[in-house]
């Protein structure tokens, strides 16, 4: 069946095809890393998470990379504030959003690239840009040269003069035009920097995205993501960048963006106290059903936080769980009993071919979640009708496998039961841990930050946190 998407580049759903064959390259805007990420966050994270797992749910081999920005105006800001060092700062709040990425079951990025280690790529590309004509240089500040690119406003639809009106406010001595934005910000003092052709800085952020994904998914890409309040000016000024350095003139075919969070229908604001980060959330609720409601809305539309949705949310999950012990109950008893052909066997695989077929529908028609979990809850209730008369265990192992492969497209694991090791293999696992680390560390001085960037977050994924100290790194289990 055909997918279809809504790209944000044309206002309209597109079907998706990829640029090659089989294989789908996506980026998708991360953390900033200064301070607990907020439940706004956390629906980008598990939306873009669920679109990723459907696209791999459909036969696609998908690259994943979502960046970690760790230096930007506000750690700097931030690390002032707390009397910190941006470094610190950054340790703290990444080791934050790989817990929240583990409770939210979100699958571990292919890369989660850190702004900090591709300076180079960053410096490379604004190189570019100069060379082509499309940015300036005044006292070591690097500008970008928005009324020289043909295209800019593309994405945001936002006109050049609309654009000149709204800039003048904030003007800048430096700037040729107010609407011109900064790729690379000369040296301040106490601010972490670089050497650069331009002398000592550090990049503007929205290069930081433009680089990082250019690096690793080459240009042009397929899917780009983030929130909607992303698309002025941040992902605007990213495709200005992509296209002005390679001059590409569509550097990512597809870009989604989600819809905003309200608390209580109102806006999210720390000021108006209507404020939560995803850590409050999380430790208040089932990780499993926080992450049931972040995908329960369309991605595209608002979604409401308040206690009843999360309610809700919980009373969904259970029926889940239920319908899957309901399933392994009966599986027990067969496998003791032996089958019995029966009426319902034939009821059971017709509502199975049914859902896959639904949701596929559902998932196809751009990522309709709920339409989607309407269909797993229809099967539920025939699951609940017929799983005690059905007769054999292959059926309802069918099922089962059905119920468990469509909820886990949207991050719900229902295979249930923790696991233990014993002494013996707590040895193993500390040995085999100090290995992975050991061959990180000399990726890492290979420069092979890909390599050392997956085995964190494979170990992350597995509860295991690594942090990196001055006497090398160390880890802990987090749970
Ligand atoms: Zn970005």
């Amino acid at each position: 069946m055909t997918l279809y998407v809504y790209n944000t580049l044309s206002r309209s759903k597109e079907e998706f095809v990829p640029l090659q064959g089989n294989t789908v390259r996506m980026y998708v805007c991360g953390p900033t890393v200064y301070d607990y990420p907020h439940i706004g966050n956390a629906r980008s994270f598990a939306v873009f998470d669920t679109i990723r797992r459907y696209l791999e749910y459909k036969g696609y081999r998908v690259t994943f990379v979502t960046n970690i920005t760790d230096i930007d105006d506000k750690m700097i800001a931030r690390a002032r504030e707390e009397g910190t060092t941006v470094r610190e700062l950054a340790a703290r709040f990444t080791e934050e959003y790989l817990r929240i990425a583990r409770e939210l079951n979100l699958k571990p990025a292919t890369v989660n690239p850190r702004a900090t280690e591709h300076i180079d790529d960053m410096i490379d590309m604004i190189q570019h840009i100069v060379d082509n004509g499309k940015a300036y240089v005044v006292d070591g500040d690097v500008y970008f040269d928005v009324a020289g690119h043909e295209q800019y406003g593309v994405l945001s639809r936002i006109s050049k003069d609309e654009l000149a009106a709204g800039a003048r406010v904030e003007v800048d001595e430096k700037k040729r035009d107010p609407r011109d934005f900064a790729l690379w910000k000369a040296e301040k003092p106490g601010e972490p920097s670089w050497e650069s052709p331009w002398g000592r800085g550090r990049p503007g952020w929205h290069i930081e995205c433009s680089a990082m994904g250019a690096r690793f998914l080459g240009l042009p890409f397929d899917i780009h993501g983030g929130g909607q309040d992303l698309i002025f000016p941040h992902h605007e000024n990213e495709i200005a960048q992509s296209s002005a350095a390679y001059n590409i003139d569509t550097p990512v075919k597809y870009w989604l963006h989600n819809g905003f969070l309200t608390i209580d229908k109102e806006k999210m604001s720390k000021s108006e106290g209507n404020f939560y980060t995803a850590r409050e959330v999380l430790d208040r609720h089932d990780h499993q059903a926080v992450r049931l409601y972040l995908v329960s809305a369309h991605y595209r539309q608002p979604l409401d936080f308040n206690e009843a949705a999360l309610e809700q949310a919980q009373h969904s999950l259970d029926r889940l769980r239920n319908a899957a012990e309901l399933l392994r109950g009966r599986i027990r008893v067969l496998e003791k009993a032996g089958d019995r052909a029966k009426g319902s066997d034939r009821e059971l695989k017709e509502s199975v071919a049914r859902l896959r077929e639904g949701f596929e529908r559902a998932m196809d028609d751009d990522f309709n979640t709920p339409s989607a979990l309407a269909e797993i809850f229809t099967f539920v209730r025939d699951v609940n009708t017929l799983a005690p008369e059905v007769g054999s265990a292959g059926t309802l192992r069918e099922a089962l496998a059905a119920l468990t492969e469509v909820v886990g497209v949207l991050g719900i694991d229902l295979s249930g039961g923790a696991q233990t090791v014993g002494a013996g293999a707590a040895a193993l696992v500390e040995g085999l841990i100090g290995l992975l680390l050991e061959i990180r560390e000399e990726a890492r001085a290979a420069k092979d930050y890909a390599t050392a960037d997956r085995i964190r977050a494979r170990l992350g994924e597995l509860g295991v946190v690594v942090a990196d100290t001055k006497d090398g790194p160390t880890w802990k289990i987090a749970r």
